[in-house]
C-alpha cells in the first residue's frame, strides 16, 4: 500500500465530499421511505488517481467502478490488500472478458449472451460466482449499450443457467440531457421491469442506476447501487 499524507487538501476534499454524499443518500432513500444502508455507492474511479481511491478506501469506502481494463488492472493489483470490491461497469468487448472475470466481482453492462457465455466460462471454479446485472436500454440512444427492455426475459433465462455468472440485477444509463422528469421516468421503469422480471421468478435484487447528476432521483426510483464519479473524487483529469 502507499503511504499517504493523512492531512493533505486532497484528503479533506474527499473525506467532505464523501460525508455529503453519504447525507444526500440518507436523505434521499428516507424520503422514499427506504432504509439508507439499502443503497450502496460504487466510487466510479475512472480518470482519478490510485491515491484518491486510496484515500476512500482509507475513509472506509468498500465499492469501486472500473470502465477501463488497462487502468483498472494496475490499480487493482497495487490495491490488493485492501479487501476492496471492484464493479466492471464499461463497456464489455468479448475479447477482453477474461480479465474481468479473473479480476472483478461484478460486472454491470452485460447485455448479449456471447459475453455471458464467455464470462461464465472463463470465471475460476476456485472464487465466488461473477456477480451481474443486466444492462437494459430504455431509449433510443446510439451512444449506449444495453439489450432491448422486451429482450431482457430471454438474456435472463440464459444467465440463470450458468453456473460461475450469479444474476443481481438490472443496470441503465440514461441519455443525457434529460429533465428531472424524464429521468425519474426512466429509473422508475427500470423498476417496474424488475418487479416483472421478479414476478416471473428472476429474484433480482439489484438495481444499478443513478449518477452524479440524478442519484437522488434514482434512489426514489429503487436504486440499489449507485455508481457515483465526480460527485465523489471531483472532475476527472
Ligand atoms: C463515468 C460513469 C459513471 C459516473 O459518472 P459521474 O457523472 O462522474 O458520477 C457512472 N456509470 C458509468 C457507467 C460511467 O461510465
Amino acid at each position: 500500500m502507499l503511504i499517504i499524507p493523512q492531512n493533505s487538501p486532497m484528503n479533506a476534499d474527499l473525506a467532505h465530499r464523501l460525508a455529503q454524499l453519504r447525507a444526500q443518500i440518507a436523505q434521499a432513500a428516507q424520503s422514499a421511505g427506504r432504509s439508507e444502508d439499502s443503497v450502496t455507492p460504487v466510487a466510479v474511479c475512472k480518470g482519478q488517481s490510485l491515491a484518491a481511491v486510496q484515500t476512500l478506501a482509507h475513509l472506509g469506502v468498500e465499492h469501486f467502478g472500473e470502465s477501463y481494463l488497462q487502468e483498472a488492472l494496475p490499480r487493482i493489483q497495487q490495491l490488493a490488500g485492501a479487501e476492496l470490491t471492484w464493479h466492471f461497469i464499461g463497456r464489455l468487448q468479448a475479447n477482453k472478458t477474461r480479465p474481468v472475470a479473473t479480476h472483478f466481482s461484478w460486472v454491470h453492462a452485460l447485455d448479449r449472451a456471447r459475453i455471458a457465455e464467455r464470462l461464465n466460462e472463463q470465471r475460476s471454479p476456485l472464487v465466488p460466482p461473477l456477480n451481474v446485472c443486466l444492462q437494459v436500454k430504455l431509449a433510443d440512444d446510439p451512444a449506449k449499450g444495453g439489450c432491448a427492455a422486451d429482450e431482457v426475459g430471454e438474456l435472463v433465462a440464459l444467465v440463470h443457467k450458468l453456473p460461475r455468472l450469479r444474476l443481481r440485477g438490472l443496470m441503465c444509463m440514461l441519455p443525457t440531457g434529460l429533465e428531472a422528469a424524464a429521468q425519474s421516468a426512466h429509473f422508475q421503469a427500470l423498476q417496474r421491469l424488475q418487479q416483472q422480471l421478479n414476478a416471473g421468478g428472476a429474484q433480482l435484487d439489484t438495481l444499478s442506476m443513478g449518477m452524479s447528476d440524478d442519484f437522488p432521483l434514482a434512489i426514489a426510483g429503487g436504486a440499489t447501487l449507485v455508481r457515483i464519479g465526480t460527485a465523489l473524487f471531483g472532475p476527472r483529469s
